[in-house]
């Protein structure tokens, strides 16, 4: 990691590479803020974080602290150590794109965590085509004992992070969630995509 800081304005995504061993914590810094992390190995790009494994791994819908987070080939790409915010946090969606937004009735030029996820990802080179699944981190989308989602404003307050330890060479991807349009009529963001920052420790 080159940067011990890096800031990620609202409705924007930063990509930078992690050593194996490296501490970081994704900053939430004026609070109610998503923040979609990919992550995928330096040393193949075709081998990601799956949430779908990794649920079938630790068994519940989302991982909370303790919990490894697995790639598409098993193994643990990151052990997830520590979480001031109030939860919850999202393993379920894929990342929004421009028809996510048509169908809210906005149009396809709206920020997007897509397009934000190959502009991040092209700054270092690298294509990956189409994008993995993020964990959703703050998102508050709570699924239901008869199968629906419970759709939430975002719960974090300003200054709440998550921390992680990187169990491989990485390449993570945040970007700071565009959904500033109402969504089962919760307006997730409070309006607007605000700032994150990923932070070495
Ligand atoms: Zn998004």
């Amino acid at each position: 990691m080159t940067n011990t800081t890096i800031d990620i304005p609202g409705y924007e995504g930063r990509a930078t590479r992690l050593e194996k061993n490296n501490t970081f914590r994704v900053i939430d810094m004026e609070g109610c803020q998503i923040a979609d992390m990919f992550v995928i190995s330096a040393e193949d790009n075709s081998e990601f974080f799956s949430p779908a494994l990794t649920k079938q791994v630790i068994f519940r819908t989302v991982a909370k602290p303790g919990d490894y987070i697995y790639s598409n080939r098993r193994r643990p790409m990151l052990t997830f150590l520590n979480d001031t915010s109030p939860g919850p946090h999202d393993m379920s969606f894929a990342p929004c794109d421009p028809g996510f937004y048509i169908d809210l009735g906005g149009d396809a030029s709206h920020p997007n965590c897509r397009d934000n996820f190959y502009k991040a990802i092209g700054e270092l080179d690298i294509t990956i085509e189409p994008p993995p699944d993020p964990f959703n981190l703050f998102q508050n989308t709570v699924p239901k004992a008869n199968g629906d989602f419970e759709v939430g404003k975002t719960l974090s307050k300003a200054g709440d992070y998550v921390e992680f330890r990187a169990e491989m060479d990485v390449i993570i991807v945040i970007t700071a969630c565009s959904v500033d349009l109402p969504v089962e009529g919760i307006d997730a963001l409070g309006g607007k995509s605000t700032p994150l920052r990923i932070q070495k420790v």
